[in-house]
């Protein structure tokens, strides 16, 4: 059994000033003031829609998207799927044999938030974890298929997910995940993206992200 920790990166999105120069081109045309494009002024007009009173204009940001890539576990990955305007494709526990060479003989966990704090609790979740993997590759060597097996893993069990999402339904994604309310783990995972997507577009993706 391998134990590693979650992860969470940009996959894709295009170039920030490419992003940038694209919204703005696209929002002016609701005004038809393409004339006033100049240096400096897309951030100034994104910052604008995005803190429009009384009401935000978000639509124009939809028209950007971008992929990003999670190494996490299982419990992660079923709230992530709630969010539906958003593509995935995921690492399959169907199609996946855990006994094979390629992963190593062994199934990979993913180490839960904070519990390395905690010795003993620590120590007892590496025991159910190494339960999970002897009861899975048992069944595996009686001949069962991985798909009918996966039922003896656990949701801790290391799994990778692509994720696509516009730019709008991503903020509303880091809003409800990256919250107080959100599960520790779903906030340190989310947060992690939050950062790398702020430090390339700051004007729709403000550092600090406040909730
Ligand atoms: C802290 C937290 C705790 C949670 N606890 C639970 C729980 O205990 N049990 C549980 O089942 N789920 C739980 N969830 C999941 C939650 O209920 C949502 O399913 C999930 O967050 C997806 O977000 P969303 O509903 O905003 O929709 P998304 O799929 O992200 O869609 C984005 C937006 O599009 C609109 N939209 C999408 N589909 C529809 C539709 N069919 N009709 C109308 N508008 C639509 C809504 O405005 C929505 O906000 C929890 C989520 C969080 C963040």
């Amino acid at each position: 059994m391998i134990i590693i920790q979650q992860q969470a990166n940009i996959e894709r999105m295009h170039e920030p000033a490419v992003i940038m120069a694209d919204l703005e081109k696209w929002a002016r045309l609701a005004y038809k003031s393409e004339e006033k494009i100049g240096p400096g002024t897309a951030e100034k007009m994104i910052r604008n829609l995005l803190t429009k009173k009384p009401i935000p204009h978000e639509s124009p940001i939809e028209h950007h998207v971008m992929t990003a890539r999670f190494i996490t576990c299982r419990g992660m990955t079923h709230e992530m799927v709630r969010h539906r305007l958003a593509s995935y494709t995921q690492e399959s526990t169907r199609y996946c044999n855990y006994s094979k060479g390629k992963f190593g003989s062994q199934i990979t966990v993913i180490e839960p938030h904070g519990i390395k704090n905690h010795q003993f609790r620590y120590n007892e979740w590496k025991e159910a974890m190494a339960d999970a993997e002897r009861h899975y590759f048992n069944l595996i060597n009686m001949g069962e298929k991985p798909q009918i097996a996966r039922g003896a893993l656990t949701i801790d069990l290391k799994t990778e997910i692509i994720m696509t999402c516009n730019l709008r339904q991503w903020m509303h994604v880091f809003r409800l995940r990256t919250d107080s309310a959100a599960h520790p783990q779903m906030q340190e995972l989310m947060g992690m993206l939050y950062d790398q997507v702020s430090a390339k577009l700051p004007v729709i993706f403000p550092p600090k992200y406040i909730a």
